[in-house]
């Protein structure tokens, strides 16, 4: 996967080249890395220039210097800056024994630093004249090598660097647009609510005083105040007023003051912010008042000013924004419209009138309805730009049960129009109309932007980001409503839960993007069943669920064979197919159970008995199932405790093989089998315990106690008149994965002393197989130590012999499963005689297992079969039991 950057992105990360160059990290890779290669390296910047110190003593540099030329590292800057393609250029230095490169750090494609790095080169055996002891040599195919090695290494770096950034600065994003609409929410929830005080009964400064609490709640501020002039607009009176405990009280000193100590009272309104310069009247009343902001606002009452509401703040050093001056300005108009309307009492018109000038501007849309008359009395502006006046009855429509249901919980009806593709709520209550009569009162909000913002969160909350299915939350909450639906049908209905097969192998041998690209090429797969389109979760990791809805559950067998078929087929992966398989658990509801949670339980236990039967099968819940898996948590601790414990309770078996090509059948040797017979809970077979220890990793430790019994005791054979005895060994492919799986069994091989060629190496076919040029390598590497190999279980994976051919396999192990209906089964007798010719054409032999029964072995002498191993020759032993019948 390629990472896919657009420009703007780029234009935001080479902004911050500088946070990705963090000088200290690059200046410990670089000497780092220098280190452990002998190179000399620097760092520079396109646009700062040097961002690390270049690395080695001074006269490592001066003597570096001096026989590459100062300036040629210049020339290869240029070229790399003009070459768009290249991420690694080399300059021709003319000292044959100085090798320079130069190789580029790309973000999004764009350069925003490079390495140069110089090599010294020493070949064997030769000296160079006039180098100092200390400056450090290299080979050519070392220092090319530790080249592709840093442009690789800069690649990886910078990409997760750059996905970081871009996850940061997304989530920043979204918290920021989350902080706007939540305030925006509680601003129109406080408008609201003040709002509706036009319509309360108090007296006006008791309504007043309600107000100032709402606004210096929403606002944060420790004051508000509202001020009366009186005596002809000579003096002024504080008539409501609310503060923080804390803050204190203006009420008492401010009883019919001159209105000269109050410098607004201009009839202008004012914004005074903390760190403004003021005038001198506004800084001395300041002072006295102790106020470090306010923003204060005349009232006026038939185009007179008759009052000044003052909001302001003591303690804090407040800055007004734009917002709040809006909001207090708004606020204002309604104070306004309540004194008209309570002076005017009498004058019913123009208190309408004031009232309607008002409620044209609130944000929202007003409609009064006299529902006895059936007639509109009332629509402002904003009404009738949403709605027409008869769709009011359609938003309304209380026959609709969810939405009555959703009205008794939240007060308000939704509505969506379709046409405008807009959200509306709905508030209805009853109001004396300024007649006296009782009336509806409609109030519409536009919620669109809230809602389409709800329905994104509800998206992420919902949706695995990787896949695009939905995530175990979703999950959880439909298959609650699939138990209900089943429930009131009666019927029932079923989960899957499809674990992959080995999925981390593919993670660890092709890399995680490969990973990602399998997971989703399956998801995607999953989603084409027409039956499960939008039932498929991904629960993390390679684990998926799927729901069989009750209406579907007829076609449960169907729906299953058509998941297997997605495994059926390869993925086209890294230019090379790859078998992916799976283990499924069924479970069904109501007969496993009805809970979420036990349901999942359940199916969980099933997959893993799926597993446990060989994985890439199904296996549906039963009850006996739970006492094996409560097993499987005790088999962990015991496991990590007979590990620990040097591998005491660890045996290993010998089951021998028999060739058959010599006369009287004689032993050949033996395979290793190891066998724990845990103190707690007695004899367990390795294929109950090992794909455990592989998955916690312990198949290491035991892998290694059973690689050195078994070659120990191999020598004893050898040494005991069997020089041709050999041991056949098994090794898990996390063992085969480990980095020093060979150094391992080298170590081995000393300490024991075997004979190398008496020791086979049993290995399986699985998925990492598929990746030949690894496998080849380590197949190779293992060779080298003159041991043979096996390929073990043939026939039940996807290996075919083409690639075998390709492998340095000695034996082919052919699994049992041929073996048991052979003589019964055409197919089988063919596979094995088939199998057998072509292996010879490639000088491969033969191992046949399972061999139980006479008839089965005269079968495969008629073919080109060397070894058997089976029951029918001997079982797996002890060592000691096998020493006293085969030396
Ligand atoms: P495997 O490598 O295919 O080993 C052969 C298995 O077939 C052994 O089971 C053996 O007891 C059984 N077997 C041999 N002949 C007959 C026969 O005639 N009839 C029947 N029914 N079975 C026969 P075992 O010992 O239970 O081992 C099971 C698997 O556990 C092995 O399969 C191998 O994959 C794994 N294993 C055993 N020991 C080790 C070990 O030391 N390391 C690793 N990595 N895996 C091991
Ligand atoms: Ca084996
Ligand atoms: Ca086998």
């Amino acid at each position: 996967m390629n990472h896919f950057i657009n420009q703007k992105q780029i234009d935001a990360t080479s902004e911050c080249d500088s946070d990705l160059l963090d000088p200290a990290l690059m200046q410990g890779l670089q000497d780092q890395f220098c280190d452990a290669n002998n190179v000399y390296c620097v760092c520079l910047s396109v646009t700062k220039g040097v961002v690390t110190k270049a690395y080695g003593s001074r006269q490592e540099l001066d003597y570096i210097h001096e026989k590459a030329g100062m300036n040629r590292h210049v020339v290869l800057m240029k070229k790399l800056l003009y070459s768009d393609v290249e991420d690694v250029i080399e300059e021709d230095l003319d000292d044959p024994n100085m090798k320079m490169c130069g190789i580029v750090i790309r973000l999004g494609g764009q350069i925003v630093a490079l390495w140069v790095a110089i090599g010294v080169i020493e070949n064997e055996g030769e000296y160079i004249e006039g180098k100092p002891d200390c400056v450090k040599t290299t080979t050519l195919g070392q220092f090319y090598r530790s080249m592709e090695f840093l442009a690789y290494l800069s690649k990886q770096f910078f990409a997760t660097k750059l996905d970081e950034m871009i996850a940061q600065e997304a989530f920043s994003k979204s918290r920021e647009s989350q902080q706007k609409i939540e305030a925006e929410l509680k601003r129109n929830e406080v408008m609201t609510s003040i709002v509706q005080m036009l319509e309360s009964e108090n007296g006006f400064s008791k309504i007043v005083e309600d107000i100032l609490a709402d606004v210096c709640e929403y606002l944060q501020i420790g004051n508000a105040a509202l001020f009366r002039l009186g005596n002809n607009g000579k003096t002024a009176d504080i008539i409501s007023e609310w503060c923080l405990e804390a803050r204190g009280s203006y009420i008492g000193r401010c009883q019919e003051r001159p209105i000269e100590e109050f410098p607004f009272m201009t009839g202008k309104p004012y914004i005074l912010s903390a760190g403004v310069p003021v005038p001198e009247r506004f800084r001395d009343f300041c002072g006295d008042w102790g106020i470090r902001a306010a923003i204060t606002l005349p009232v006026e009452f038939n185009d007179r000013v008759a009052m000044y509401l003052v909001f302001f703040e003591t303690e804090l050093e407040r800055v007004w924004s734009m917002n709040d001056i809006r909001f207090v300005k708004e606020v204002k108009q309604i104070v306004q419209s309540i004194l008209n309307k309570r002076i005017a009492k009498n004058s019913l018109a123009s208190s309408y009138a004031s009232l309607e000038a008002i409620l044209e501007n609130v944000g929202c849309g007003i409609h009064v309805k006299d529902e006895k008359q059936g007639m509109v009395l009332y629509s402002n502006q904003q009404f009738k730009k949403m709605l027409a006046d008869e769709d009011i009855e359609k938003c309304l429509d209380s026959q609709d049960e969810w939405r009555m249901q959703r009205y008794l919980e939240t007060g308000f009806f939704e509505y969506y129009s379709k046409e405008d593709e807009r959200y509306y709520d709905i508030c209805q209550t009853t109001i004396n109309w300024v007649d006296g009569r009782l009336v509806k009162l409609f109030t519409l909000y536009d919620v669109t932007d809230i809602k389409t913002y709800q329905q994104k969160i509800e998206r992420q909350a919902n949706n695995d980001f990787l896949t695009g299915l939905y995530n175990r939350m979703r999950c959880e909450k439909d298959i609650q409503e699939c138990i209900e639906t089943a429930r009131e049908h009666d019927g029932q209905g079923a989960l899957l839960f499809v674990d992959l097969d080995d999925f981390k192998h593919v993670n660890d041998v092709l890399g995680h993007q490969y990973g990602d690209m399998l997971l989703k090429a399956i998801s995607n797969s999953f989603q084409k069943i027409p039956e499960l389109q939008d039932q498929c979760y991904r629960m993390g990791g390679d684990e998926f669920i799927l729901v069989v809805r009750d209406d579907q559950y007829e076609q449960l067998e169907k729906i299953i064979e058509e998941v297997r078929a997605v495994f059926a087929k390869p993925w086209f992966l890294k230019g090379t197919e790859y078998y992916c398989t799976m283990s499924m658990g069924v479970a069904r509801f109501p007969g496993d159970g009805e809970e979420v949670q036990d349901l999942l339980k359940k199916v969980d236990i099933a997959m893993y008995d799926a597993k446990k039967a060989g994985k890439n099968g199904v296996a549906y819940y039963d009850q006996s199932m739970e006492l094996s898996t409560v097993k499987a948590v005790d088999l962990e601790q015991h496991m990590r405790f007979a590990t620990s414990n040097a591998c005491a309770e660890f045996e290993v078996y010998y089951q021998p093989v028999v060739d058959i090509t010599l006369d009287g059948d004689p032993c050949s040797g033996a395979e290793a089998l190891v066998r724990w017979n845990s103190s707690s809970m007695g004899m367990i077979s390795p294929a109950e315990f090992i794909p455990m220890a592989e998955y916690l990793g312990l198949i290491n430790p035991i892998g290694r106690f059973v690689m050195e019994e078994a070659c120990r005791h191999c020598k004893y054979w050898n040494d005991m008149g069997h020089p041709e005895y050999h041991v056949n060994v098994n090794l898990s492919v996390v063992q085969l994965l480990r980095n020093d799986i060979v150094d391992s069994i080298r170590e081995v091989i000393e300490m024991t002393e075997i004979d190398p060629k008496n020791l086979t190496l049993e290995v399986t076919e699985s998925l990492a197989i598929n990746d030949i040029t690894r496998m080849k390598k380590i197949l190779g590497d293992l060779k080298q130590l003159g041991v043979k190999l096996a390929l073990d279980d043939f026939g039940t994976g996807y290996s075919s012999l083409n690639h075998i051919r390709e492998l340095p396999i000695d034996i082919i192990k052919i699994d049992r499963c041929f073996i048991i209906d052979i003589g019964k089964d055409d197919y089988s007798e063919v596979f094995v005689k088939m199998v057998s010719e072509l292996a010879e054409t490639i000088g491969v032999r033969i191992c046949v297992e399972g061999v139980e029964e006479k008839e089965q072995l005269e079968k495969l002498r008629s073919m080109k079969v060397q070894y058997i191993q089976g029951y029918y020759y001997g079982r797996p032993m002890r060592a000691a039991d096998f020493d006293a019948a085969y030396l």
